[in-house]
């Protein structure tokens, strides 16, 4: 389906595949979140020196920005083995306790989309962050005792697009949080130039440029598109030019904006349905058949971001741009 080219959660085993080959391995190769890139090096040189455990650290936005990247990066950087795991994947606290108990001494342990993870488990990861100790319940009723088990020292990786949703325990305990901003045009330059070397692609500046600024501020959805760039040029022009970029594009039904699917129902819902708004977040969300949290952490940032809606207090709001955008004029037709 065409506009799942601009969706920024991965999609499928091809993806995973084509996105591993593309992954930069150290600090020094991923491209812009400079403020994060120093307070990470940072912190895993400190712990180097001392050989000890890096604190943990938590990762927070969108999708697609790099969180699990950097998680890799962080194993390598401090020549740590990986231990990959997810907030849905750990349904019950035995589920924790059974990846705790097996890590190695020093692992990073990756724990994606963490919010999601049963109450149950976050409470035993509070104790395992703080005093590498977990307590296991054994028996029911009122023969049940506690077990402690020691851990070997780790440190917890933890992504999250809702920091919001993390119970401030959970929160507190990572020595370090690091909010990842979607990427400018530039750096998303920065991130094709680099994958269409990997991919022995040859392509110019301006066509990457264009590419950069229909990716919505998003490595993922940057290499994607120039993958379907690639896939035309090999396939109808011969060349990655300006025109095979134009073309793709046009095929895959990517706008000038780079909006997906879900910006597209929210940005219409808020123009036709509320005439610009304000739109309160719940009603946002029924109407286009969304959860709010998704509608929130990965829709609303970017929109707001590129200017499409404000945020008031009564609401979400269509700007000036927004009825430009969608060529639409406030309580009138289409197109006037
Ligand atoms: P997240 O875990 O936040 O959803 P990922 O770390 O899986 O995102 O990144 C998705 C893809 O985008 C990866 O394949 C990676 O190649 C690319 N990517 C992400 N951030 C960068 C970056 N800063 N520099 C270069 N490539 C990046």
């Amino acid at each position: 389906m065409s506009d799942d080219l601009t969706t920024p959660q991965s999609q499928g085993e091809a993806e995973l595949a084509f996105e591993g080959a593309l992954r930069p391995k150290s600090l020094g190769e991923f491209v812009g979140q400079s403020k994060v890139r120093g307070q990470l090096q940072l912190l895993l040189t400190a712990a180097r020196m001392q050989d000890r455990t890096a604190d943990h650290i938590l990762l927070a936005g969108p999708p697609g920005l790099g969180k699990t990247t950097l998680a890799m990066i962080v194993a390598a950087e401090s020549e740590r083995p990986l231990r990959m795991s997810s907030g849905p994947a750990i349904q019950h606290a035995g589920d924790l306790a059974a990846v705790l108990s097996s890590l190695v001494p020093g692992e990073v342990l990756f724990i994606d989309e963490i919010h999601r993870m049963a109450r149950s488990a976050e409470e035993m990861l509070y104790l395992a962050m703080e005093d590498f100790r977990i307590d296991i319940m054994v028996g029911k009723g009122a023969g049940a005792t506690s077990i402690p088990l020691d851990l070997a020292p780790f440190t917890l990786v933890g992504a999250t697009t809702r920091s919001g949703l993390l119970p401030n325990p959970l929160r507190d305990r990572f020595g370090f949080t690091a909010h990842l901003e979607f990427y400018s045009d530039g750096e998303l330059e920065q991130v094709l130039d680099r994958a269409a070397v990997l991919l022995e692609l040859d392509i110019d500046r301006e066509s990457l440029a264009e590419i950069a600024g229909r990716s919505r501020g998003t490595p993922r959805i940057a290499n994607r598109l120039l993958r379907r760039v690639r896939d035309y040029a090999l396939v109808h022009t011969g060349r990655a030019d300006l025109g095979a970029v134009r073309a793709a594009l046009e095929l895959y039904d990517v706008d000038a904006l780079g909006l997906d699917r879900l910006d597209r129902a929210v940005m219409q819902t808020i123009l036709t349905r509320f005439d610009g708004g304000p739109v309160g977040l719940s009603t946002l969300a029924v109407s286009v058949g969304e959860e709010a949290e998704t509608i929130e952490s990965v829709v609303e940032p970017f929109l707001v971001r590129i200017g499409l809606i404000s945020r008031t207090p009564r609401g979400r709001v269509a700007t000036p741009d927004a009825w430009r955008h969608f060529g639409m004029a406030p309580s009138s037709a289409p197109g006037t």
